[in-house]
């Protein structure tokens, strides 16, 4: 199987070349708002974050309990106000994460404690799944972890970087290990996959023609389906 640490470097190369480096959020003042960012927008751009931010506080919503407490139908009539998605189901994941960070105190205590242990809890609430759990503690906690997608598994696999048969674990680890306790760099990982995967690598068909990962495909071209 392909090593994709040898061909680290040359892949961040050419990812720069075609996208540039994504910027991500920057860090807002608000921990909790960030948090609540990562699972109620998580693919917003900065104005509408930012936006939705500024809605929340001057909804009076920008406060755990108040969050937790919110009628569904306001917090959705926010969201659809600056532009997102008032996805209900969303809204209910992101209302029980947010009586899950109320129940463990201020954002301070956490600091020491260990990722697993966060992950634990995360992947405990109902409607938060193993991707989702890393995009929280990724995108809302920076912690130093990468959030498996659809996208990010069908070019590991494409590529004979990943076993077919690997486990949503075993593919994070194969990120994860490139960057060490390197949020930032996973960040951009994560955004680089995303759009190659939405742009070339989609589910039904692999465009290779002017991805920006063919020079790193194996001999003969993509490997097995995974999608
Ligand atoms: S080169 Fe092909 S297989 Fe590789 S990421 Fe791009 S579209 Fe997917």
């Amino acid at each position: 199987m392909a090593r994709l640490a040898e061909s680290y470097s040359p892949i961040v190369d050419s990812l720069t070349d075609r996208y540039g480096v994504p910027s991500g959020w920057p860090e807002f003042s608000d921990r909790f708002g960030e948090l609540l960012l990562s699972a109620l927008a998580p693919t917003a751009d900065v104005r509408r974050a930012r936006a939705l931010l500024d809605a929340l506080r001057d909804g009076g919503l920008l406060e755990v309990t108040a969050f937790a407490t919110a009628k569904l139908d306001d917090v959705s009539a926010i969201l659809k106000a600056v532009g997102l998605s008032g996805d209900s189901k969303r809204v209910v994941v992101s209302q029980r994460l947010a009586r899950w960070a109320s129940e463990r105190g201020t954002f301070e205590s956490w600091e020491d404690e260990p990722t697993t242990q966060l992950r634990d809890e995360l992947v405990n609430l109902k409607g938060v799944g193993p991707s989702m759990a890393d995009a929280i503690l990724l995108v809302g906690l920076r912690r130093p972890v990468f959030p498996v997608s659809r996208a990010s598994y069908r070019i590991l696999v494409r590529h004979g970087w990943l076993d077919p048969f690997a486990d949503y674990d075993e593919a994070r680890e194969t990120i994860e290990g490139l960057a060490r306790d390197e949020p930032t760099t996973l960040l951009r990982l994560s955004a680089w996959f995303e759009i190659v995967g939405k742009d070339h690598c989609r589910a039904t068909t692999a465009k290779c023609e002017h991805c920006p990962l063919r020079p790193f495909l194996p001999e003969g071209g993509p490997l097995g389906d995974s999608a």
